[in-house]
């Protein structure tokens, strides 16, 4: 049979339409995809032998026929349900018990053969061997054993859909092996496999699938075999790769060179009420050596929740106009963009500066902007979409950056004549992490809070102890202080239970009849969210009720209190940049968790929250949840998704990737001299990356 890499699965014999189907569930469409599906986890499997030779108080390998099977419940313990089967083999009998998993009991018809492994025991009353929840197969046809049973060897377990067994897939994965053309070009340059002590690809793969008896168990099922890190180290290798021809191709463009005259910088350092600490300081002069160089600035700015991002970037801008140059500083949301613009407006209170906000919601909608009209433009990232140039941009600052992806970058500085740019984000992940994500960037880091912070007391309330958070509540605000209240939606909706903004609101000005209550949320007016957030910012305002748009960025240090209400339907990143609008001032401060119940997931996010305000942990907490994916917003940032790479367990093959990435780059920038790489690197990138277009 001819049969390559790329033939659909649905001719491989035993598959078939009906099974092809069913395997597409799993993503396997082709040859290929049979390859690359990595086994879930791996299983020591002694050979099979006959009932009647078993040894006891080790794991043991039978096969019989069902002889009967029931199903027992006990008084004594009401909620335990035992599966409890008779198989023999000819030679013997054997008792299989499963604890509170009934469904067996169906799929263990009599007559059927199956195959069982687990460690046996004697049972106390019939003298029978007795194995306690084994692992089992059903097997379609006693002949259908695996050669791998004659012999004691490590067996792979995979992901399974209904109506495709363990068996089948192992059937096809070996009939693949067996009989397909695996014309694998290994895309790794061998200088860097032998360097690392790589295996080649095909080794790799074939050693996923058929581990050999030997080997470490533990290490494969931690993915720590070097198998398996040869697949990681590809997929991470391939990224990097893209990320510094990427960086590259920028670093490789002329850009304006900036060297201010300091004059509006220290007019601005005068009057600000704090001094700047010292990251902030080191941070600073790392972004005016860029400005200053005629290559143009590309810097990721990463620092937690709190830790002065905003005066950074301002003192940059204010580098930029010192030199006759606009600049614009873009936001992920209008609030956040319309607080930018309040805050720089204020920081920049009697200096010689236009600042315009510019957004969908505003009626000047600006097409060209000159340097007349502004010297700093404050708006959405949309600014970058819409068709609005300006006369002399400089700089760009984009703010909050996890919403914004690596692609979109590229696509900015498309725009007009390379200003210069800066990516600031809170999400605190670690460096070699950072550099993963944002490899196309320089990085600085801002990992230090300004003095006289305090921890957040975070705690968790369910609705029967509304009447506590009423109290912590109202005890605040008569002390003078404010409160934010967030809810996940704007209205009730007939058929979701979650308590709205609105309807929160008009529930907390009947609790509250003496206190002001605002709401904001993202269908108002931008005139009319303005004045309530002037409001709360001047104090007019106690509670502000509010959906996520206060998510990010909003500042009002005389705020003490931080209500999420359902926080069980609030990721962990969003938990912890709402808790970071509290604890900004000299006051202590409460991060209150309302849930309404919740499921295993969201228990383990609130518990991080309640145990750790420290972003880092947070971060890595976060990712071990939802998977790097969701945490990364890659679908949205234009990242190819990682299968085999997690970029925590990983970060040892991650830092050796990037470094092999690096000096390759280097040497050979346009992969010229590795035609299968280049190629390798497109089918993963796409069209997305310039130089891999051309493969
Ligand atoms: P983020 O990094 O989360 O964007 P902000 O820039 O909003 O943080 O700053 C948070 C608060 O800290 C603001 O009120 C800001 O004025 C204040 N701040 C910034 N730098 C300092 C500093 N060096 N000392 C004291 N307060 C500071
Ligand atoms: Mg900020």
């Amino acid at each position: 049979m001819d049969c390559g890499l790329l033939s659909p699965i649905q001719y491989i014999k035993g598959v078939g339409p009906a099974k092809a189907k069913l395997l597409k569930r799993l993503g396997i469409e082709t040859v290929r995809d049979v390859l690359f599906f990595l086994p879930q986890k791996y299983e020591f499997r002694p050979a099979l032998c006959n009932i009647s030779n078993i040894k006891y108080d080790t794991v043991q390998t039978v096969v019989g026929k069902v002889i009967s099977t029931r199903l027992i419940e006990t008084k004594k313990n009401p909620s335990l349900k035992i599966v409890e089967v008779d198989i023999s083999d000819g030679s013997m009998w054997l008792k299989a018990k499963w604890f509170n998993q009934t469904y067996i009991k169906n799929m263990m018809t009599t007559g059927k053969q199956v195959l069982l492994t687990g460690i046996v025991k004697r049972d106390n009353y019939s003298l029978l061997p007795t194995i306690v929840n084994p692992d089992f197969e059903i097997l379609d046809d006693v002949n259908d054993i695996d050669i791998s049973v004659k012999e004691d060897c490590i067996i792979p377990i995979y992901s399974l859909t209904e109506g495709v067994t363990q068996r089948k897939i192992r059937s096809i994965v070996s009939f693949v092996f067996n009989n397909c053309q695996i014309n694998i070009q290994d895309p790794i340059p061998d200088e860097i496999l032998s360097r690392r002590g790589l295996p080649r690809l095909y080794d790799a793969i074939k050693a996923i699938h058929f581990p050999s008896t030997d080997m470490d168990l533990d290490a494969l099922n931690s993915y720590q075999s070097n198998y398996h890190k040869r697949l990681i180290f590809d997929e991470l290798f391939i990224i990097q790769l893209g990320l510094k021809a990427l960086k590259n191709n920028l670093q490789s463009i002329n850009g304006i060179s900036m060297r201010g005259d300091g004059s509006l910088r220290g007019q601005l350092i005068k009057q600000l009420p704090f001094r700047l600490t010292s990251a902030q300081k080191r941070v600073i002069s790392e972004i005016y050596r860029d400005m200053a160089s005629t290559k143009t600035m590309n810097r990721l700015i990463q620092g937690d929740v709190g830790c002065g991002k905003t005066i950074v970037a301002l003192l940059s801008m204010l580098n930029a106009v010192e030199c006759g140059y606009q600049s614009a500083l873009m936001a992920p949301t209008e609030i956040l963009a319309e607080q930018h613009y309040a805050n720089i407006c204020s920081y920049l209170k009697g200096l010689d500066v236009k600042i315009i906000i510019c957004t969908a919601n505003r009626k000047n909608k600006l097409t060209y902007i000159t340097r007349s009209e502004a010297d700093i433009i404050v708006g959405t990232h949309a600014i970058i979409q819409e068709n609005i140039s300006f006369e002399a941009l400089g700089l760009v600052v984009i703010d909050e950056q996890h919403r914004f992806g690596v692609l979109q970058r590229a696509s900015l500085r498309k725009k007009g004549e390379n200003p210069d740019c800066l990516v600031m984000t809170a999400t605190p992940i670690p460096r070699t992490l950072a550099l993963t994500v944002y490899g196309d960037l320089d990085y600085s880091v801002i990992d230090e809070l300004p003095p006289n912070r305090r921890p957040v007391i975070t705690r968790l309330f369910f609705e029967k102890n509304k009447n506590e958070i009423y109290d912590i509540l109202k005890r605040e605000i008569k002390s003078g202080r404010q409160a934010y209240v967030v809810y996940p939606l704007i209205e009730e909706s007939e058929n979701s239970d979650l308590r709205s903004a609105v309807e929160g609101a008009e529930r907390l000005k009947t609790v509250f009849p003496e206190f002001e209550i605002g709401l904001v949320h993202g269908r108002m007016k931008a005139e009319q969210r303005e004045k309530i957030m002037d409001d709360f910012k001047n104090g007019k305002v106690d509670i502000l009720v509010s959906t996520t748009v206060i998510e990010v960025g909003v500042d009002v240090p005389n705020a003490t209190v931080m209500l999420i209400v359902h926080a069980e339907r609030f990721g962990l990143a969003q938990l912890h940049q709402l808790r970071g609008r509290v604890g900004r001032g000299e006051h202590e401060s409460y991060c209150l968790l309302l849930c309404y119940g919740f499921s295993e997931e969201a228990k383990r996010r609130l518990i991080v929250m309640v145990k750790t305000s420290d972003g880092f942990k947070i971060a890595e907490e976060d990712m071990n949840i939802r998977g790097y994916g969701d945490f990364f917003g890659t679908r949205q940032s234009g990242m190819p998704n990682m299968r085999f790479a997690n970029l925590f367990r990983d970060s040892k093959v991650l830092e050796i990737a990037q470094k092999e990435a690096d000096e390759l780059i280097k040497k050979d920038p346009m992969l010229n001299n590795y035609p299968h790489l280049k190629r390798f690197a497109q089918d993963f990138w796409g069209d997305k990356i310039e130089i891999f277009k051309t493969a």
